[in-house]
This record gives C-alpha cells, structure tokens and sequence, in this order.
C-alpha cells in the first residue's frame, strides 16, 4: 500500500504464477515449462542475432514471424498478431473486444489469468461451469447476453480437449462477440481451431511458443483471426507499446516456428511419457481426467492433495496444488517432464 496508489492499483488481484523456489534444485513439474531445449536452431538463430544490431529497434510489425505463422497455418501475413507471450496477446483482446459493458462468458475451472484480466478492465465474468466430469459443455455457451466467450482448448487445469464441433457450436451460437480459443496446450494432442479463421469472422484463436516449442524464455505468443479482428489487435498494440517482441525473441521465434520436426519430435516424446505416466499413477491409485496437454490432473481417493504436495515438495518434486479453489482442492496439476523426472515422482509417490 502506498498514498500514491489510485483506487486502481488498490482494487486489482494480481495473477500469482506458479512458485519458483529458490532454496534448492527442485525437479519443476509445477508450471507446465517444457523440459527439453528449444530448437537447435532458433538457439543458433538467437546466437547469431547477439551482434551490434542490437543498438537497432527490432521490426515493429514481426513480419518475418508472422510470414512464418503464416505460412505454417495456411494463413495470410494480416491474419496474424503476435505479441510478448499469449498473456499480452489475451490482455490486449480483452482490453480491446471484452471491456463492453456486458459480461463475459468462460469456465468456473479455465485459465485463472482470465479473471485477472476481467478486474483490470472492469469486466464482469460469467463464469459456465464445467459439468461433473470436469467438461465443457458446448449447449450452455446458448443464449448468453455477454461481451464475449473465452474457451480454452485444451481446457487448464484439466487437461480435457474439446471436439471441434463444439467450438463451432459456440461460434454459431455467439455471431455477434468476439469468441476467442486459447489454444496454449493444442500441441499435445487437441484439435486446432486455426482451419475455421476464414468461416467464422468471430474466431480469435491464441496460441504461444512457451509450452510445445519449450521457449517459455523469450516470451512469445500470437494470434489468428479475421484480418479485422488483427487489425484491431494491431491499433491497441501501437498505442500501448510498439516494440514488445525484442529482436532475440523474433529471431528465435521465426526459426523455432520453420522448425517443424523438432517440434513434432518433442511432442511426441512428451506424449509419450505422459501415456507412461498415466499408466503409473492408476497403478498407485490415482484417478486422472483424460489429458491431451503436457500435464495432468490428478487425484487419489483416500490421500489428500495437500499432504502429496506438501510430501513432493520436501523430496523436492513441485507440483501446482489448488486448495484454494472450489472444485478442485483436492486435485494436483503433474507438467510432464523427461522420463526420468517422471520416474523420479513415481518413485515419490510411493514411499507416501
Ligand atoms: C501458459 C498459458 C498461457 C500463457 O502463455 P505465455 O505465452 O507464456 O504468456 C496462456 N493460456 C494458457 C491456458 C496457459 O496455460
């Protein structure tokens, strides 16, 4: 608290990240980071970028990135926005296309940026909840009078994807507010929404290089959607801040992007391990919801999620505990790591 503070500062609730404990070397599956190194070559290209042109401003419009986005996703260039991770791409969308005065939709358990984002901007969350099993249920995103629909797809913290099909019945259902699918998990198994951008006008799908192109680092996410939608993105950008991508993070962005086979062996690796993972953990009695992310949601029916947590952390595994959340106290979010690390939290689990 400061006398300088305004009313502003004061009202907001700040999103808090997951912990990053300095005290020893934890084995991280608490914040859903990759554990394999980015692209051999977008670590070339970073290098290589380190040089006297530094004391140059980077593009402002990303246009080698975006050429890249582009290309990968059957895209015209004015089809795509990027920004400083898909957070600053969400702030900028909901400041620009959800601040309406009328309330927007998403899920009770999504994302918990989402409600940061809102009470920045005065908006009024209508929170749909997921039914019993933990789904989102397309037919209750009908009949809203809101401002906007945020899906996340794969949803977080669960780890369920939802059917294409679904999301076009939320589209159909909300022609006249922006839909927008973050699709920060979509690598690991979902379906992307990126095929309908040219049918539904509505359609703002986000994406970002920190989960499965392991470059959480750099800070880099981005946006599809109608050339309109962009545009608007691109007219709130250049009067908030005209330079956010620096030119290590574009260099490094553009080759990681162009590298689709690293991407598609890291992948699969993670999914993998995590099929591996799935199979240990119901063998120790757990019970997870299907996931098709780089994480799972975990629970065991006689030990409480506090007590595993609080036990992981002293052997030195971190995992992302919600007991202050309803709903979900008694569940754990497990990232997938290397099989090793995996191995490691196994081996865990059962000395409890
Ligand atoms: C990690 C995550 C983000 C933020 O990603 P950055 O690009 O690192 O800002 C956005 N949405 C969801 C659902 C996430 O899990």
């Amino acid at each position: 608290m400061s006398r300088f503070w305004t009313d502003k500062i004061a009202s907001l609730d700040p999103y808090v990240p997951g912990e990053q404990p300095q005290d020893k070397k934890y084995i991280k599956l608490n914040t859903n980071e990759s554990p394999y190194s980015p692209s051999p070559k977008a670590l070339q290209a970073m290098a290589a970028e380190v040089n006297e042109s530094l004391r140059l401003y980077p593009d402002p419009n990303c246009v080698s990135l975006k050429k890249s986005l582009a290309q990968q996703y059957q895209l015209e260039t004015n089809q795509v926005f990027v920004g400083n991770g898909s957070d600053e791409v969400l702030a900028l969308a909901f400041m620009g296309y959800f601040a309406a005065g009328k309330p927007l939709a998403f899920a009770d358990i999504t994302y918990s940026f989402y409600k940061v984002y809102a009470g920045l901007y005065g908006i009024e969350p209508k929170l749909i909840p997921l039914n019993d099993t933990f789904d989102i249920v397309a037919r209750d995103y009908q009949d809203l009078d809101v401002s906007g629909v945020v899906v996340t797809n794969p949803n977080a913290p669960t780890g369920k994807a939802l059917p294409l099909a679904d999301i076009e019945v939320i589209l159909q259902a909300n022609p006249d507010v922006v839909v927008l699918v973050d699709e920060a998990y979509v690598d690991f198994g979902a379906q992307s929404a990126v095929g309908l951008v040219n049918q539904y006008p509505n359609l703002l799908v986000v994406q970002t290089m920190s989960k499965s192109r392991a470059l959480a680092g750099i800070r880099v996410g981005y946006a599809f959607g109608h050339a309109d939608l962009i545009e608007g993105l691109e007219r709130l950008k250049n009067s908030f801040n005209s330079y956010p991508i620096d030119r290590i993070a574009l260099a490094g962005a553009t080759a990681a992007v162009e590298d689709t086979a690293y991407l598609q062996e890291i992948c699969e690796k993670t999914i993998a391990t995590r099929e591996f993972t799935v199979k240990a953990l119901n063998r120790l009695g757990y019970e997870l919801l299907p996931s098709a992310t780089n994480f799972v949601f975990a629970t065991h029916p006689s030990k409480s999620a506090e007590q595993i947590y609080l036990s992981l952390k002293e052997q030195g595994i971190l995992v992302r505990y919600f007991g202050n959340k309803p709903r979900i106290g008694e569940y754990l979010r497990i990232t997938i790591g290397t099989d090793k690390e995996m191995q490691a939290l196994i081996s865990a689990l059962q000395t409890l």
